[in-house]
């Protein structure tokens, strides 16, 4: 094997685990910078596979399928962080895996992460740990209400979670959570969520855009816009907080760190993702380098890209809510706004609250480019009504 420092260069074949719309667009740019792609994951025609150079199509404890794959990669990165950290280690027993297993495992957890962070001394959300009704009823005395009910594994977009406003309410958020092992939160009455994207490569550069401004609706991201609206001082905190978490765990890759702004201006980590994230979609035509092409830098030890933005950006998301009963939305009508690009991930079904693309706009500032978004993402509901 080569050593971490020797840099994989164009040509050479980046294994993708997971297929979904991170794994597509981090494919799209490797190909435009010359490297071959290889997708692992137990789907056939997602998002990655449609567009890679080879697929894998195995579940994640198929151990031969795990071999082959890693024989056939020169560096392995992940687009989703529900796979088993064992995969990852036995994948990392013959290619260089980055974000590094250990990495992950902490981090697609919620009760590991945070108390990583805490442990670290970090700024976290007040948490507690829930192994029965009991310990929630004790947690929910001591964090008081509102709070917020997690479950530890296996969360994204607001899944596995429940709102707790009052102490009678406890029995029946555990029982909505499946009685799951999970962390109870404060609900933290914040002034605005915002994220940072960072780099690390193995020589340790480091390089992060500024925060990007993030709207959420029922949990899943609506809206994101950059530059964050935010004080100067706000945004070097977050920016310090995201290289000192990359530090902490020596990762290697990309790593988003999603905040909330609280209404006396202090910074508390709500989540971490150790890949590109969806608040960074923008950054492909808002930034001069995009997290995908900063992911492929990372991972393959080249020097990082500039951060900077190109101009104020926004990114909209286009759920499967859009879509009518039947056909399309009106694709035609969003392309009469001539600067709004359209990114489809190539879903087949669409469902509520399914991520089927985007649309990005740059403009004079942030909120006239979400603005321009949300007026062109209006006329596709405007035909979905029609046709319902
Ligand atoms: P998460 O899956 O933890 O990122 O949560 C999704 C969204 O739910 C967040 O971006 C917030 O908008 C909201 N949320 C989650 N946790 C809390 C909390 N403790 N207090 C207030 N809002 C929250």
């Amino acid at each position: 094997m080569s050593s971490l420092l020797d840099p994989i260069l164009p040509g050479r074949t980046i294994g993708i685990v997971g297929s979904g719309q991170l794994g597509r667009m981090l494919a799209l740019c490797a190909t435009r910078m010359g490297y071959r792609t290889h997708v692992y994951s137990p789907d056939s025609d997602s998002p990655a596979g449609q567009i890679c150079h080879a697929e894998t199509v195995a579940e994640y404890d198929d151990i031969d399928a795990l071999t082959a794959f890693a024989q056939a990669t020169d560096v392995i990165t992940l687009e989703f962080e529900n796979i088993p950290s064992t995969a990852l280690e036995l994948l990392s027993t013959f290619t260089p895996v980055f974000p590094q297993p250990d990495v992950l495992s902490t981090t697609q957890h919620r009760l590991r992460e945070k108390t990583f962070l805490f442990e670290n001394g970090f700024p976290v959300t007040p948490f507690m740990a829930i192994r029965s009704l009991d310990s929630l009823l004790e947690a929910v005395k001591t964090i008081g209400t509102p709070a917020v009910l997690k479950t530890a594994g296996f969360g994204y977009d607001g899944k596995g979670q429940c709102v707790i406003r009052h102490r009678d309410d406890a029995p029946s958020a555990y029982q909505a959570i499946g009685q799951a092992e999970a962390v109870l939160e404060q609900f933290v009455a914040f002034e605005k969520e915002i994220s940072v994207i960072g780099a690390r490569t193995p020589q340790g550069q480091f390089a992060a855009y500024t925060p990007i401004e993030n709207q959420h609706v029922n949990h899943i991201l609506d809206v994101s816009m950059a530059p964050a609206q935010i004080s100067p001082a706000v945004e070097q905190q977050a920016l310090h907080l995201t290289q000192s978490i990359m530090e902490a765990f020596q990762m290697v890759g990309v790593l988003c760190v999603e905040f909330f702004l609280t209404e006396d201006h202090r910074l508390l980590i709500n989540e971490l993702a150790p890949r590109p994230h969806n608040s960074g979609h923008l950054t492909i035509e808002g930034a001069l380098t995009s997290q995908f092409e900063q992911q492929l830098r990372a991972i393959c030890g080249l020097p990082l890209g500039r951060c900077d933005w190109v101009r104020p950006s926004a990114m909209a998301n286009l759920l499967g809510d859009l879509w009518p009963t039947e056909g399309e939305p009106d694709w035609e009508a969003l392309c009469r706004f001539p600067e709004i690009k359209l990114h489809l991930y190539g879903k087949k079904t669409p469902k509520p609250g399914r991520k089927m693309g985007h649309i990005t706009a740059l403009n004079e500032s942030p909120l006239m480019a979400a603005q321009r978004l949300r007026e062109a993402r209006n006329t596709l509901t405007q035909f979905a009504n029609v046709q319902n």
